[in-house]
Parts: structure tokens; C-alpha cells; sequence
């Protein structure tokens, strides 16, 4: 594999705002969460797990909206589209908006988070895990 095939890149609607992710993420996941719902203005949204080193920006530098304690929300500051999500309880990682990739196919989701905040008009099935919180240890629900 060379390092070419192996960059994904991505970018905001207006394309001011760039990003260049090395290898394939840590893990794939729809989030149900209130948060993501109001930030995307979707009923679901998909992230792509990645390690913050592994990602470099180009053109304008994303604003970031604090949207709860600890966490920041990056978008881009001219057309608002959301681009990142980042948590001081994993400060080593930053999750990028599977839709924002300019392939959003290169990866498959694997499992669902906070499971036990989707609209109950939302029917996905998908057959993928379904976490009630942010991960396995929250415990599944249907
Ligand atoms: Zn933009
Ligand atoms: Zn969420």
C-alpha cells in the first residue's frame, strides 16, 4: 500500500476548510446522541474514529464551539459544516465526520452509540451493534 492510496482526505461544503487522514480510522460508529443530532441537524450522524496525529488540516483553521464541558466541535467558519469532535476524556484522538470524506464508502460503520437517544422513526437495520451510551461498556439495547 503506498502512502498515496492510503490518505483519505475530506472538506467542508465550501472547500475552505481541508483535512488529510493517514490509514484507516480506529473504528466507525453512528451516533444517536442529542448533541450530534443539533450540531449536524441529522437524526443520525457517523464518525471515523482517528488518532489526532494521524490527521493534518489545510486551508482555513476549523472554529471550534465548546459544546459541553471538556468538549470541542470544530466546523468550518464560513459555510458551517461540522468537522470534527474532540474529548478531553480522549485527548489523543479527534473523530472526523464520516460524510465529510470526500469517499464516505472507504469505510463501513460497525456499531451504533447512544442507541438509546435515536428517534423512534429512525429504523437503520442494519443488524450492527447497538450501544444504549458511548461504547460496549454502556450495554446493548434493541
Ligand atoms: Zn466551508
Ligand atoms: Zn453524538
Amino acid at each position: 500500500m503506498t502512502e498515496q492510496t492510503d490518505r483519505h482526505g475530506g472538506h467542508c461544503l465550501c472547500r475552505a476548510t481541508r483535512f488529510a487522514a493517514q490509514g484507516a480510522p480506529d473504528w466507525v460508529a453512528h451516533c444517536h446522541c442529542e448533541s450530534c443530532r443539533r450540531a449536524t441537524a441529522s437524526p443520525v450522524t457517523t464518525f471515523a474514529g482517528y488518532k489526532d496525529a494521524a490527521v493534518n488540516w489545510s486551508g482555513e483553521a476549523p472554529r471550534v464551539f465548546n459544546s459541553s464541558p471538556g468538549v470541542a466541535r470544530g466546523f468550518c467558519g464560513r459555510c458551517g459544516t461540522p468537522l470534527f469532535y474532540r474529548t478531553e476524556r480522549r485527548p489523543e484522538d479527534i473523530d472526523l465526520y464520516l460524510s465529510t470524506f470526500e469517499d464516505p464508502t472507504a469505510f463501513e460503520p460497525q456499531f451504533h452509540v447512544f442507541a438509546a437517544e435515536q428517534l423512534a422513526w429512525l429504523r437503520m437495520g442494519d443488524g450492527l451493534p447497538r450501544y444504549a451510551g458511548g461504547g460496549a461498556d454502556s450495554g446493548e439495547v434493541d
